[in-house]
């Protein structure tokens, strides 16, 4: 390789990006970082940038933006500090980048992970919501600009690697039967139905599997994770919501699999931990060392297969509806489901009431066709005003 890639890092101070950092500092001689960003966690944004010296950092507003060039100015340091959307897009859209790594949390991330699409760059896609909101506009402008998207999410990185290299030309032309979506089934899989409304946050995040940011832990323990990933994986890999089985396997060893038309059915294993995926298509197609453990079958001893339970975990149904509703109903799900787990967060929601408050959302407002980014966030803005609404109502 004749110089390093230039990488952006969109969401660097979360969970997603400091795993990718982690990956990078491996392999210096392949990876430099362009840029960083962060919406809040200052201190650990700017220790971030004294290890990895980035050309730009972008913060949350103008405020943030003279405070941290302050600091960085007096670590020696030459970083351009950029803010908001503009600087997101930006970095994620500037000719010196090679590849994104999208992994900002929730619809705050789909303009600059559309930017890095449309600017063709080498997308790494963690987040999902962007995708899930906008998948027809999102697909056309990666065929239209020739981006290259590469999955992040494990179970979606896990499909990528077992369907054949062509199966962007679709689905049957490759003699795929169905794609199996494997889900842990989170914190709550065996908990008494009547004890579901009463858990905290805290045993909400606490995933017996993956460590993660609190948004998707808590997405985990609903299944709407799950949902959304339903609906990430027909955008991918240009399948009907029919096509997609969830297979709870508790283990989280199994990331998913293809089941082909000839009755072969391929599978990517591997300890659950999201260097593994980042190191995937951070390389894709070859292959790196990501610092994980290698997989030792004889400590798992077994591995277990579920059938997902719908009165346990309603929004899985509700995703479903969704994919199937098509158009802005999907963009609608997300938005609800935002502040409905932003308000069970804060304590202002039951656990169970999250997924009462997207059905009522979806009820409401009937989906359109999602024609232009605009119809997109105007449905996105209708359904997080009639979340409000039901909340302060009810
Ligand atoms: P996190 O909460 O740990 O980190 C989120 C990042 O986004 C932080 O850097 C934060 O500063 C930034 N951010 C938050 N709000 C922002 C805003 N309004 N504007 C700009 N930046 C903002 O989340 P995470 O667990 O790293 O997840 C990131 C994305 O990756 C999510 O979409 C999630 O669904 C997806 N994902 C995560 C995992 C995982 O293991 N953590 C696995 C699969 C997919
Ligand atoms: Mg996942």
């Amino acid at each position: 390789m004749s110089r390093a890639q230039q990488i952006t890092v969109l969401g660097a101070t979360g969970s997603i990006g400091l795993s990718t950092l982690d990956v990078i500092a491996r392999h210096p001689e392949r990876y430099q970082v362009f840029a960083l960003t962060g919406h809040s966690r200052m201190a650990e944004l700017q220790a971030l940038c004294v290890r990895h010296c980035p050309r730009f950092a972008v913060v949350a507003d103008e405020a943030a933006a003279v405070a941290l060039q302050a600091e960085l100015k007096e670590t020696g340091l030459a970083t351009e500090v950029l803010f908001g959307v503009q600087g997101l897009c930006e970095v994620a859209a500037h000719a010196d980048v090679d590849a994104v790594m999208a992994a900002i949390v929730g619809a705050a991330g789909l303009a600059p992970t559309l930017a890095a699409v449309e600017a063709g760059k080498k997308v790494l896609l963690a987040n999902k919501e962007a995708l899930v909101m906008s998948g027809a506009l999102f697909m056309q402008a990666v065929k239209r600009s020739g981006a290259v998207l590469l999955p992040i999410d494990s179970e979606h990185n896990a499909i990528f690697q077992c369907l054949p290299g062509d199966y962007a030309r679709g689905l049957q032309p490759v003699g795929v039967r169905r794609i199996l979506l494997t889900a842990s089934g989170g914190p709550f899989r065996e908990m008494p139905l009547e004890q579901l409304a009463q858990v905290t946050p805290a045993q909400a995040c606490a995933h017996p599997n993956w460590s993660m940011g609190r948004k998707i832990s808590v997405d985990s323990a609903s299944m709407l994770n799950k949902g959304l990933e339903l609906i990430e994986a027909c955008w991918l890999f240009n399948a009907t919501p029919a096509q997609v089985e969830v297979v709870v396997h508790p283990q989280s060893v199994i990331h998913s699999l293809v089941d082909y038309i000839d009755g072969s059915v391929l599978a990517q294993l591997g300890n659950p931990d999201m260097r593994t995926p980042i190191a995937h298509a951070l390389a894709w197609p070859q292959r790196i060392e990501s610092g994980v453990a290698p997989l030792d079958l004889f400590a798992i001893a077994r591995l277990d297969f579920q059938a997902p339970d719908e009165q346990r975990f309603p929004c899985l149904r509700l995703a479903r509806e969704a994919a199937q509703a098509s158009g802005t109903a999907p963009a609608m799900l997300n938005a609800a489901n935002e502040v409905a787990v932003a308000a069970f967060l804060e304590g202002r929601l039951r656990f169970t009431e999250i997924a009462s408050m997207i059905e009522h959302v979806l009820q409401t407002e009937p989906a359109q066709a999602a024609s232009s980014l605009e119809v997109v966030l105007a449905a996105d803005t209708r359904a997080r005003q009639l979340a409000e609404q039901w909340l302060s109502r009810r």
